[in-house]
């Protein structure tokens, strides 16, 4: 691996990854050849997680693909050395910050969207002029062994490559000197990649998880709050990592709120095979040993074998319940409830800032109430998810969910250096800043 690493440093030091030509060139080598592959990335996402063809395209393929046009649209002027004013005490000169690629990128992927959480990053790494290594989960070895096949057949080894394995294997690339590392998955593996690339002092980016969670108010459209809570919640099985972890409704509402929840169960995840799978057993047995926290009120069915659980309600929770404890990251939705949006408020500051917040609500007070006061990566009013698939909105978390963003803009910023330059005159000479001064302005 270190000779990977070396062959691909040596490669990137040529310069040729830093034009405008060339980056483009590998976007578009790139969309050819997932648009080739587009069936086998469909059928592989369903066997793995049995995600429907609908919500491969919507959720992983498409997503990646809009995400190169968005790129490619924007690319030169992103490029561009951007000039600054500079100050009159500087007379004479001028300032330019230019964009530089960090170098070697190592891009560490979770199991949960197998193919975007890998290819996504990757864009970013290609737009900014980066070659990169990507180390796909295994626990979707079908997937891993696919990103393989694409990555080797639209780029050299020496620029981009796919390096497939477990944690061994990531933990062997986390001991070499890459120029950057972004990492998507657990909050605890996080710190253990953060702590080895100390070691190096590599910059890092840190997509991570925690408990998300969706608020609503007693001023929500409580009809859409429950259709949209719940879809968001139960897509991919609930193993999206902005998925709302639980609900935090006021207690007027609770009622009302669980009963519309348990219609647009049915209505849009009733049809099972339609509805995603866990990635293992042992992912599913963690997650039925939370069934035993609080009182199911729909659903709790499960099949550890099929790797199928479903979509399940829990009422009675409370934060010393060990669904409480923990990113749930999977079909299991407990309802807490909040007398005072002061409440709700503060019950979200005592625990860690989370990746994404929901809140449902009418009342403008609320909604700027809570926007001011609580600290979360990103998230949307009266709605879940959707603000993922905006890429003029930077992606990313804060505190434990997470360090830096991604998507559209801020991946080009991901992947880059701004380096800041002053570019002085050689036509005259202000003495102001010598030890000697005040002599006479010299003409050179
Ligand atoms: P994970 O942290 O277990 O694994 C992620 C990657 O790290 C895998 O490639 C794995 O091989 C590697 N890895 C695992 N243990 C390691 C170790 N000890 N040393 C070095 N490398 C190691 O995460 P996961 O289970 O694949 O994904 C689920 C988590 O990811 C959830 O917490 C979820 O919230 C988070 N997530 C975050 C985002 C985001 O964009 N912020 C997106 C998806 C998932």
């Amino acid at each position: 691996m270190n000779e990977l690493l070396e062959k691909q440093k040596r490669y990137f030091q040529t310069g040729e990854t830093l034009s405008l030509e060339f980056r483009l060139k590998q976007l578009i080598r790139l969309k050819e050849t997932i648009q080739k592959y587009e069936q086998r990335i469909t059928d592989t996402l369903k066997k793995e997680l049995h995600k429907s063809p609908f919500e491969a395209y919507t959720t992983e393929i498409g997503i990646v693909y809009e995400e190169i046009n968005f790129i490619m649209k924007r690319l030169a002027r992103w490029m561009q050395p951007k000039r600054v004013p500079t100050p009159l005490t500087h007379f004479g000169s001028t300032s330019y910050v230019y964009p530089e690629p960090y170098g070697v990128s190592l891009i560490i992927a979770p199991w949960n969207y197998p193919f975007q959480l890998a290819v996504s990053p990757l864009i970013g790494a290609i737009a900014a002029g980066n070659g990169a290594v990507v180390k796909p989960s295994e626990y979707t070895p079908a997937m891993s062994a696919l990103l393989k096949t694409i990555v080797s057949e639209a780029f050299s080894e020496e620029y981009v490559t796919v390096v497939e394995g477990g944690v061994d294997v990531s933990q062997e690339l986390l001991g070499l000197r890459f120029d950057h590392i972004f990492f998507t998955g657990s909050v605890s593996v996080g710190k253990i990649v953060m702590a080895a690339a100390a070691k190096h002092l590599t910059p890092v980016t840190l997509e991570l998880g925690g408990k998300s969670p969706a608020i609503v108010d007693q001023s929500a459209h409580l009809e859409l709050a429950a259709k949209r809570i719940v879809w968001g919640k139960f897509l991919n099985a609930g193993q999206t990592c902005i998925a709302p972890d639980y609900v935090l409704v006021h207690k007027a509402v609770k009622q009302p709120l669980m009963e519309k929840m348990k219609r647009y169960l049915d209505e849009l995840y009733g049809d099972r095979d339609a509805y995603g799978r866990i990635v293992s057993e042992r992912h599913a047995e963690r997650l039925v040993r939370f069934l035993e926290n609080g009182t199911i009120i729909h659903g709790g069915s499960h099949d550890i074998q099929q790797r199928w659980i479903e979509p399940t309600l829990l009422d009675d929770v409370t934060w010393n319940d060990d669904v409480m404890q923990e990113e749930i990251f999977g079909p299991l939705l407990p309802i807490l409830t909040f007398a005072t949006i002061e409440e709700a408020i503060r019950t979200v500051q005592d625990h860690e800032k989370p990746l994404a917040l929901y809140l449902f609500a009418e009342d403008e007070r609320v909604q700027q109430q809570v926007l001011a006061q609580v600290s979360f990566g990103g998230g949307c009013i009266n709605d879940t998810i959707m603000h993922i698939a905006n890429p003029h909105l930077p992606f990313g978390g804060v505190g434990q969910s997470g360090i830096g963003a991604y998507h559209g803009k801020a991946s080009f910023d991901a992947f880059s250096h701004y380096k800041s330059v002053l570019k002085q005159t050689t036509k005259f000479d202000i003495p102001l800043r010598y030890p000697n001064f005040p002599n006479a302005l010299k003409w050179v």
